[in-house]
């Protein structure tokens, strides 16, 4: 008997060959095959008249063929057909190149249904190579995505053939689907692959939507729960109150919420598995201090890596001042560490001597072992893979971690995209902090911003221009970095320290440049979004943006967290010479608001998710139909559903979730193959 999980040669029509060819197209079983769902539709039940067709767009007509058809033969092996067709609303040109067979069977004079893309001219509209069919045609057609194998018709055969010999098994329980008003598995199915009508169509895409973001969540909750093995990392004191003695600031409610958060995990005989989302200032390292200080108090090691040396260092620094005189060791490994003192470092390491050691990548290689490593952070995540964090907590026995970003991703795809990790938020900032009052301008104003950012360079302050791109670009009316450094060098600035920052720099000429803008040797950086990460130079108070328009909503935040991080008042210019009304209300929202989350929310509203969702990070599954920004009421719903179904069947065992429970576990391979 064939079900869902028969190997996809079994299916009638398909053997070794084209196998082969669907397998590596992810589709290895039946049950894939049905779960592949046509690319889009050609729907020949919706008929424009010609009249209303509109030019580059793909559309159906149905008219009558008025002329003889023409066939011109231009070369050798290139014939064109040509003839004019007619609707009640106007006529057209209807042009094909060598398709013989199909020209040879028309007939002047008969109606037809053409499908196609329109271009033409302002009198006569034209279709090239349309898809032409009886015009007693009708209904939907999928069009699958074809290989140069297997046509999308070869596809449609196979889907078809699938439907009829493999019952689905139903993953939504009835109450679930009663209460949101969605079709059972079957139905769907069929109407996804051959729909009858508009409604039939959307009325399977409703449920399948919907079933892929509650299988998505489903899963996930389960891989959250999943028994993380035990941690060999008991933490059973909470030093919290002796931390907050030696810290020279009160912390925020939400600073002490987290820490307590992570207490709670590192208490359970469970690892840990936490990501600190907090916006830029919003003081997550006196977090991560905290629990390297609990950690250490109860005896084990913490290590905390930062994507580049300027980091690290900086973490060194603040952490080690923390600690002063409590007593911990605190030792700092990047590349830039002395072969001599590296083995020194090592050595204590593995004696447990060092209580917390900060670095760089330079902490996975193969010869640092830590005698008990308890806690592993990580900081500004997204510039560390997955493994790398693994390979740093593998050097420990499943050791607690912590991942600090500062991204800020609205709320509800954070709880997506970071899978399996639990998430606190910091959404409160010290007090005191300065605020920095962001002005949009044109170019008109350069020679004054200019003056004003040399007011504050003569003070002592240092700053910041920031340009969207590095190499020349002649369609963009946009200066490039090194020019407009050089220029200014020369020019308006001669006699200042300037230092440029870009992206084609080695890794080791942009740390000494920021060395040397952190100590204040260069006064004005000019830089492209390389600084965006984690940079804190206090004494920077101005940093202007030049062409804003050209950059992310939440990457104009990061830029802006740069400045604003020492007991100065801090401004930052916006420059824009666009004036349409979409830059100008992206532009407000950040001249507008400080708050990372609302400028993320405002962002995807305005760009759409490609920013967050595009890079292939985050280790999801492909989404087959939903859209995790245009279907977020549903994620919302199916979320809720989710927890309500769990609760009623912590583990799924009831007859009616079976279906549910073996699509989440297929879902589990996924996950764990990414
Ligand atoms: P981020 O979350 O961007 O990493 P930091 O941890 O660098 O933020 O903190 C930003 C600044 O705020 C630092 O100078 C830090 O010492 C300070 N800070 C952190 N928490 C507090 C607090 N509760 N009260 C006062 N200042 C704080
Ligand atoms: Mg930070």
């Amino acid at each position: 008997m064939i079900t869902a999980a028969t190997d996809i040669q079994f299916l009638k029509g398909v053997g070794e060959k084209r196998a082969v060819v669907l397998k590596s197209k992810g589709i290895d079983t039946i049950g894939a095959l049905l779960r592949f769902y046509p690319r889009k539709y050609l729907d020949w039940t919706d008929i424009k008249p010609i009249s209303e067709a509109s030019f580059f767009e793909n559309v159906c007509i149905k008219a009558r063929i008025i002329t003889p058809i023409e066939t011109i033969e231009k070369r050798k092996g290139m014939t064109i057909f040509k003839f004019m067709v007619e609707d009640s609303s106007a006529t057209a040109h209807i042009t094909m190149f060598n398709q013989h067979f199909l020209a040879n069977r028309l007939r002047t004079g008969r109606e037809y249904l053409f499908y196609g893309r329109v271009d033409g001219n302002f009198y006569i509209k034209q279709m090239t190579s349309p898809i032409i069919m009886e015009s007693s045609f009708g209904g939907i057609e999928p069009i699958y995505q074809a290989s140069k194998t297997i046509s999308s018709k070869v596809m449609e055969k196979l889907v078809k053939t699938a439907l009829q010999s493999v019952e689905m098994v139903e993953t939504l329980p009835l109450e679930i689907r009663e209460r949101n008003g969605l079709c059972d598995i079957k139905t769907a199915l069929w109407n996804i692959h051959f729909p009858k009508t508009k409604e039939g169509l959307k009325s399977a895409q409703k449920r399948l939507v919907f079933e892929e973001l509650f299988v998505l969540q489903a899963g996930l909750t389960f891989l959250k729960k999943r028994s993380r093995g035990k941690t060999a990392c008991l933490i059973e004191k909470n030093y919290f109150d002796d931390f907050k003695g030696i810290l020279p600031f009160l912390l925020t409610n939400a600073q002490q919420r987290v820490i307590n958060e992570c207490f709670e995990d590192m208490k359970s005989g469970r690892p840990m598995n936490r990501l600190v989302q907090g916006d830029v200032g919003s003081g997550k390292t006196a977090v991560c201090a905290a629990l390297m200080y609990i950690t250490a108090k109860n005896g084990y090691q913490s290590a905390l890596m930062a994507p580049t040396e300027i980091l690290a260092e900086q973490h060194y620094k603040t952490i080690k001042g923390f600690f002063e005189n409590s007593g911990l060791m605190v030792a700092l490994l990047t590349g830039a560490t002395t072969k001599k003192q590296k083995a020194v470092i090592k050595e204590q390491l593995k004696t447990g001597e060092i209580d917390i050691i900060i670095g760089t990548h330079a902490l996975i290689s193969d010869d640092v072992e830590f005698k008990s490593l308890g806690l592993v952070v990580t900081d500004e995540q997204h510039r560390f893979g997955v493994a790398q964090r693994g390979k740093l907590s593998s050097k420990g026995e499943n050791p607690h971690t912590l991942v600090m970003s500062a991204t800020p991703i609205p709320r509800t795809l954070g709880l997506i995209l970071y899978g399996d990790l639990d998430i606190s938020i910091i959404d409160e900032y010290p007090k005191g902090r300065q605020k920095i009052d962001t002005y949009l301008v044109d170019t008109n104003y350069r020679q004054r911003i200019y003056n004003y950012i040399k007011k504050f360079l003569n003070e002592g302050r240092q700053g910041y221009i920031v340009c969207p791109l590095v190499e020349e670009n002649e369609v963009l009316d946009i200066t490039p970095a090194t020019e407009y450094y050089e220029k200014l060098k020369e020019n308006d600035f001669k006699g200042y320290s300037l230092g440029l920052l870009h992206g084609k720099m080695s890794s080791k000429e942009k740390e000494s440049v920021m060395r040397d803008f952190s100590e204040g040797k260069i006064q004005l950086l000019i830089a492209t979004t390389v600084i965006e990460v984690g940079i804190d130079v206090p004494n920077a108070v101005i940093m202007v943006i030049e062409n804003a328009e050209r950059f992310g909503l939440s990457q104009l935040h990061q830029l802006r967290g740069r400045i604003g991080r020492g007991k100065y008042k801090s401004d930052c210019i916006l420059i824009s010479d666009n004036k349409s009304d979409d830059t100008k209300k992206r532009l407000d929202v950040i001249k507008n608001t400080a708050d990372g989350f609302k400028i993320a929310d405002a962002d995807l509203e305005l760009r759409g998710p490609g920013d967050f969702l595009g890079s292939r990070q985050h280790g999801l599954p492909d989404m087959k139909i939903a859209d995790l920004f245009a279907d977020r009421d549903v994620l919302h719903k199916a979320g809720r559903e989710v927890e309500y179904l769990i609760k009623n069947d912590p583990s799924l065992k009831l007859e009616e979730n079976l279906g549910l429970r073996e699509e989440i576990i297929a879902l589990y391979k996924k996950l764990n193959n990414n």
